[in-house]
């Protein structure tokens, strides 16, 4: 016989109430009539008040002792005469058979003194069975309704699940267990999930809610070594029933203290997923409870729903997350962004929205490769994202672009207090391949006030106007777009209206700076870069205009000049040194491709000045090639055809990848200051220069160096594999006449290129 309280329990009822009943009337003489279980609980269905005479009592134990030894012994009953207390008693003792097989206990009539007759056996053998088949019959028509009513709670729970998303989740766990609670008559029902990583227990949901704690929930996470129920549902398999005898004394005063009860029944049934235990599924009953197998069967069904569930929107969350998240980094990528400053602006809060942007990151992209790269970027991230206060926001744009929106951004001032901190912080050395290496980045700002009309699209656009000006005016800046912005624009607008005045009024020159060999000091081109006679302010160098002029358009009418006063220059020269093969470089911005007579241009120039195309560099930057890369490269055929040789200024600054570069007629890679003037003090720029040193002899390719200042530079692009430069500390651009000396002996003074006492040549890094 198995156990009867938990396994196969089931309800009598009153048929079978009636059997024992009608038992005593037909067998006056029966001093004891008793229904008995293995069980010392009373359970329900059998618990049949004993008839027991006033002389029978003690027997009555006695013969209840034995017959519950036979029981769980699954020794045979039957009829005995047993001496009990000294006296006879005949003990009719029959087994209550469920249609099943299953004996779950028996009926015993007894009597004092004497024996039964065989007319009484029958008869209570047949009460006996009688007993076991009404047992039967209502335990099988109740599990039927029972079932009836477990199929159709599984299917309303079923349905309820299936529509839940991840936002009505919590809810829905919460009406399951409840539902399941008080279809079960369960004092306490929980779902709990597993944390194996962290070994803890966490509640999900529960029923009913308590609320009698203060701070945090105690049973809300608990670790599984802090109980031995706990424990015990950490790698559950199998539904797990507990009675009260597995329950710990200390559970157990626990229960009483809180139910009054002394009895405990529980189930626990495991949320499988795989291998591992999701969770568990928990009820417990103050009292007595048994479990039909039906009710196990309908939780499992719905633990096994609720897995599902769980799987379903754990998929879903981790689309969201995707369609959220920026991969690398996790950060909230643009569409969040978005979506968070509307909500921002629509709470009429005071926004500050930061464009942070990593300074020349393509080029360690480039040149340290992705791998180092991406590190890069997450590091920021990380930094970022853990120095921001709880309620600002971040959020990765793509690339090298990272979003900062601060919340309750009033004063300007703490504004870009936190964006100087912000740029401290990227700042700091990474730990790249064991090398450090330390990222500046620039910033711009937008106030976005409360109720201002702007829309989103322009706010961000006004924090990537500021965010240019930033890296303009020397990078490792932030810029608020304020007043001070809005004072640059004007000094622009009055700047492009005289910069039209200039061209007709004809103020530009050009200014030449030589390029040599660093070794011998040889010259072996000048390079023309326009100048402005500003009528008030003196000579302006092309940095302070070209930009503007560039955005303006007036760049191709420069554009037009600078080449065509170039090609004079060179004419004359070309007459008055006659032996100098020297090269004239011309800087053309990528706006002067977009003319379609460019080609032509430059061909006619060479031509009315008697000039072989082999004299003449072009400088593009690395912009112009990645804009329009088929259009840029069909340019540079042009040009080639003529013998005109192209340099790529400012390289590693731009976005030039390798593939485009090899699929373009470039002959020269002229590395950018901002590397050069770092190689001697910065891993970072050492590490560029040097890679792109390399970059220029697999490939091919010329490599000169733009802006050295000192000789330790010089010695140290010897030592790379550098041989050609240009810088202050050779000569400033300069006028033509002042050009004269080293035209004439065709070189510089190699006194210039090595080191000696700084101060007394009088150069200062000072833009000329
Ligand atoms: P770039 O072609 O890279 O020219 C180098 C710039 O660095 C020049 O500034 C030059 O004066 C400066 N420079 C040269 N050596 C040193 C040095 O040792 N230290 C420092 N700190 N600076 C040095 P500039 O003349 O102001 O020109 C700025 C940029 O404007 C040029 O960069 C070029 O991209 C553009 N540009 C200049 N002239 C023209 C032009 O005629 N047409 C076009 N389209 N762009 C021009
Ligand atoms: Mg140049
Ligand atoms: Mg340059």
């Amino acid at each position: 016989m198995g156990d009867l309280t938990h396994s196969d329990a089931w309800k009598v009822g009153d048929e079978a109430r009636l059997v024992v009943e009608t038992l005593r009337h037909v067998t006056p003489r029966a001093e004891i009539v008793a229904v008995i279980t293995n069980s010392d609980r009373p359970i329900p269905g059998f618990d049949i008040d004993p008839l027991v005479g006033p002389k029978a009592k003690e027997a009555f134990e006695l013969i209840r002792e034995r017959v519950q030894g036979q029981l769980r012994g699954k020794e045979p009953l039957g009829s005995f005469s047993w001496t009990i207390l000294d006296t006879e008693w005949g003990v009719l003792v029959d087994a209550i058979e469920l249609l099943n097989g299953n004996i779950v206990g028996a009926l015993i009539v007894a009597r004092h003194g004497r024996v039964w007759s065989q007319r009484e056996v029958s008869i209570a053998r047949a009460f006996g069975g009688l007993f076991g088949k009404v047992a039967s019959q209502t335990t099988r028509e109740g599990n039927l309704l029972h079932q009836r009513r477990l199929d159709e709670l599984v299917s309303q729970v079923a349905e309820r699940l299936m529509s839940a998303t991840l936002d009505t989740r919590k809810e829905v766990l919460g009406w399951t267990t409840r539902v399941l609670a008080e279809f079960l008559d369960s004092d306490v029902a929980f779902l709990r999930r597993n944390d194996h990583v962290r070994g803890l227990s966490i509640l999900e949901a529960e029923w009913p809610i308590r609320d009698d704690f203060t701070g945090p929930d105690p049973l809300g996470e608990v670790r599984f070594d802090a109980d031995p129920i706990f424990m015990a549902t950490k790698d559950l398999r199998e539904p797990y029933l507990p009675g009260m005898e597995d329950a710990t004394d200390e559970f157990m005063d626990r229960v009483e203290k809180g139910s009054g009860e002394t009895l405990v029944a529980g189930a626990a049934v495991p949320l499988l997923l795989g291998d591992s235990t999701w969770g568990v599924l928990g009820f417990i009953h103050f009292g007595l409870r048994a479990w039909v197998p039906a009710e196990i069967s309908a939780l499992q069904a719905v633990a096994s729903m609720l897995v599902q569930l769980q799987a379903r929107i754990d998929a879903e969350e981790r689309t969201a997350h995707i369609a959220h998240h920026d991969d690398l980094t996790d950060l909230p990528n643009r569409r969040a962004l978005l979506r968070e400053l509307k909500v921002r602006r629509e709470a009429n809060r005071d926004t500050a929205v930061m464009i942070i942007d990593l300074d020349r990151f393509k080029v360690l992209n480039d040149f340290l490769g992705h791998a180092n790269g991406d590190r890069l970027l997450i590091t920021i991230a990380d930094r970022i994202r853990t120095s921001i206060r709880v309620n600002d926001y971040c959020a990765r744009l793509g690339g090298d672009e990272f979003v900062v929106l601060l919340d309750e951004a009033h004063s300007a001032m703490e504004v870009l207090a936190s964006a100087y901190r912000l740029l401290e912080l990227v700042a700091a050395p990474v730990d790249l391949g064991g090398q450090q290496f330390s990222h500046t980045a620039s910033i711009g700002i937008v106030i976005a006030v409360a109720g201002s009309d702007q829309t989103d699209s322009d706010i961000l656009a006004c924090a990537d106007g500021a965010m240019y000006v930033a890296k303009a005016r020397g990078r490792n800046k932030a810029v608020l777009h304020d007043e001070e912005m809005r004072a640059t624009l004007d000094e622009r607008s009055r700047m492009e209206i005289m910069l039209r005045d200039a061209l007709e009024q004809d103020q530009l020159r050009l200014h030449y700076q030589p390029e040599v060999d660093i070794r011998t000091g040889e010259l072996l081109s000048v390079e023309a870069l326009v100048r402005w006679l500003h009528p008030t302010r003196g000579i302006l160098n092309a940095a302070e205009f070209i930009t503007v002029a560039e955005e303006t358009g007036l760049v191709l009418t420069i554009g037009r000049w600078v080449f065509a006063e170039a090609c004079r220059q060179l004419a004359q020269w070309r007459k008055e040194y006659p032996d100098l093969a020297l090269i004239v470089r011309v800087n053309m911005s990528p706006a002067e491709f977009a003319a379609t007579d460019l080609v032509e241009f430059v061909e006619n120039c060479l031509k009315v000045n008697d000039i072989p195309g082999e004299r003449l560099c072009i400088e593009i930057t690395e912009y112009a090639v990645v804009e329009e890369p088929e259009k840029t490269a069909n340019i540079l055929r042009g040009f080639r055809k003529m013998g005109v040789e192209i340099a790529i200024d400012d390289f590693g600054t731009g976005f030039a990848s390798m593939t485009e570069l090899k699929h373009l007629p470039v002959d020269l890679l002229k590395l950018d200051m901002s590397f050069v003037e770092g190689i001697t003090t910065d891993a970072y720029d050492r590490a560029i220069v040097e890679s792109i040193i390399r970059l220029g002899h697999a490939l091919n390719l010329g490599v000169t160096a733009e802006g050295i200042e000192h000789s330790e530079i010089i010695e140290e692009l010897l030592v790379l594999g550098c041989h050609r430069g240009q810088g202050y500390l050779i000569s400033r651009p300069v006028d033509p006449s002042e050009l004269k000396p080293m035209l004439t002996a065709g070189r510089v003074p190699l006194s210039l290129l090595q080191p000696v006492d700084e101060t007394t040549r009088g150069l200062t890094s000072t833009k000329s």
